[in-house]
């Protein structure tokens, strides 16, 4: 059965943690916007540049800008099964403009789960990330850290903090998913499409909650 989902949730909630998981189980692609625009602004694209000036404070990239690489990822070959949406959408403009255009290809969104964590947990999870700069696999230093704590253990690449954890930008970080993200559990949850989760504790039980949701949707 095809699978389109997304994961809802503030930043370091674990979407990115579960996602990976979830490309493994479901065979479908993680496509995470932040990975996309990190990637960007790596190569130093005018895409890059401009994305930048946004993530580097704590903002949101413009809808228009996001929505355009979204509906690009969406036609590749390897979204026929399903996809999980990582970090989009993240306004409601955003979500209209995935509702309409999965309503143009006859294939809407099939769970939407919302993972719930409180603040302090989250100060602690974004500053203790780590993440490996060649394959892209997340650790934290105390909850899940690699073997010989700068390197990865999949593929032995250096391990770095993302420039947007470090506390000032953080702070911003969460004003703006307030302010800009958490009108979406309304959103979904009016279309019969949200599933709220709690996504403290061990990351194996919260993937078979996740997992449970997805197989009985
Ligand atoms: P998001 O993609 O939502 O921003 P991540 O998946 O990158 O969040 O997780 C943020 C940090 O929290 C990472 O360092 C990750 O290793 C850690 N983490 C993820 N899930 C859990 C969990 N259930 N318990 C403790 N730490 C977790
Ligand atoms: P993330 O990796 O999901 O934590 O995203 C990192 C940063 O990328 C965010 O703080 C935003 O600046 C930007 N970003 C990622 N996804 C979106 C989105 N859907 N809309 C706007 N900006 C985004």
């Amino acid at each position: 059965m095809r699978q389109n989902l997304i994961l809802l949730g503030p930043p370091g909630a674990g979407k990115g943690t579960q996602a990976k998981m979830l490309v493994d189980k479901y065979a479908i692609p993680q496509i995470s916007t932040g990975d996309i625009l990190r990637e960007a602004v790596k190569s130093g694209t005018p895409l890059g540049i401009e994305a930048n000036s946004h993530m580097s404070r704590g903002a949101l990239v413009p809808d228009e800008v996001v929505i355009g690489i979204v509906k690009e990822r969406l036609k590749r070959g390897d979204c026929g099964k399903g996809y999980i949406l990582d970090g989009f959408p993240r306004t409601i403009a955003q979500a209209d403009a995935l509702f309409s255009y999965l309503n143009e290809c006859g294939c809407p969104i099939t769970e939407v789960i919302d993972i719930k964590v409180p603040k302090d947990h989250l100060v602690i999870r974004l500053s203790g990330r780590r993440v490996c700069r060649s394959c892209g696999a997340g650790y934290h230093i105390e909850f899940n850290p690699s073997k010989d704590g700068g390197r990865c253990d999949r593929c032995g690449g250096e391990l770095f903090q993302r420039d947007d954890d470090r506390e000032d930008v953080v702070i911003k970080r969460f004003e703006t998913y307030e302010a800009q993200t958490t009108p979406l559990s309304e959103y979904y949850k009016k279309k019969g499409q949200l599933t709220t989760i709690s996504g403290i504790g061990d990351v194996e039980a919260i993937f078979d909650d996740i997992c449970k949701i997805v197989d009985e949707r």
